[in-house]
């Protein structure tokens, strides 16, 4: 019987491809809460971490999301120009955060990543695409069409993702990267947003939900975000994330929540 029981947990786990998971803290935005809770906190600003995920794979590296663009920031006039314009505080990026800093770390470079997988193409979720031309990138292909239209607004920064040599691989609906990685469809946030659901062989479930909910209330009292192309598809986002969670017992791993960061493991270590 006992050899039984180890015969299938050693099946379970083999089922997933994805071997660790390395959660990247890529700087700090500033921002009235209401950006996360629609009509809630007016009054207050929070900084909220912006994370990106490394997982090593059987089938290599894989980036989900990209991170911010350091170079935004890099001068007066360019601080002016993509926040400052816009009424946006300038997002915090020191040099633990730098992507290249945090892959150093890891003991890869940016040339040793093959696929990257975006959530949505707003400014803090691919801003290192440009240093990833040589991945396949993959992304909902509603959320690519919206990105590159005249109605995209000011979260999205052309520059991070209108480069001809990119490689887009464009999606529709719930797809497989390897086993053990799964991207569902959240449409809400955003026209094409996607989210991801990891299969660790130790630590089980992890749903990494991106901006489907900034932090931990989103999902406890179904707070909508502040900016959604469709209520409806967002509050529906929000109950699938909880849904999945419930059904794995996997834990949710929050983006932009400034409180649950300061418990994650931060690379290098890792979540296996
Ligand atoms: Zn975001």
């Amino acid at each position: 019987m006992a050899v039984l029981c180890l015969s299938a947990y050693t099946r379970k786990q083999k089922m997933t491809s994805v071997r660790r998971l390395y959660v990247l803290l890529c700087g700090f935005e500033i921002l009235p809460k209401t950006i996360s809770t629609r009509g809630l906190g007016s009054h207050l600003i929070l900084s909220e971490p912006v994370c990106a995920y490394l997982l090593d794979t059987d089938q290599g590296w894989t980036l989900l999301d990209a991170g911010m663009n350091p170079d935004y920031l890099a001068t007066p006039e360019n601080r002016e120009k993509y926040f400052g314009q816009h009424g946006m505080t300038c997002p915090v990026i020191r040099k633990p955060h730098l992507m290249e800093t945090q892959l150093e770390q890891i003991g890869i470079t940016f040339e040793d990543i093959s696929h990257v997988i975006i959530s949505h193409l707003h400014f803090d979720h691919c801003g290192y695409l440009g240093r990833l031309k040589h991945a396949k990138i993959s992304i909902q292909q509603c959320e690519h069409a919206f990105a590159f239209s005249d109605e995209a607004g000011v979260a999205y920064f052309r520059s991070d993702y209108d480069m001809p040599e990119l490689d887009w691989d464009l999606r529709s609906g719930d797809w497989e990267a390897v086993p053990g990685l799964s991207l569902i469809s959240t449409r809400g946030h955003t026209q094409g947003h996607q989210s991801a659901i990891v299969q660790l062989p130790n630590h089980g479930t992890v749903i990494l939900p991106f901006d489907v909910g900034d932090l931990a209330e989103n999902f406890e009292h179904e707070i909508l975000p502040g900016e959604s192309c469709d209520d409806e598809a967002s509050l529906a986002a929000i109950r699938r994330i909880k849904s999945i969670r419930d059904s794995t017992d996997g834990e949710i791993f929050l983006f932009h929540d400034p409180v649950a960061i300061q418990a994650m493991r931060l690379a290098p270590a890792f979540y296996d």
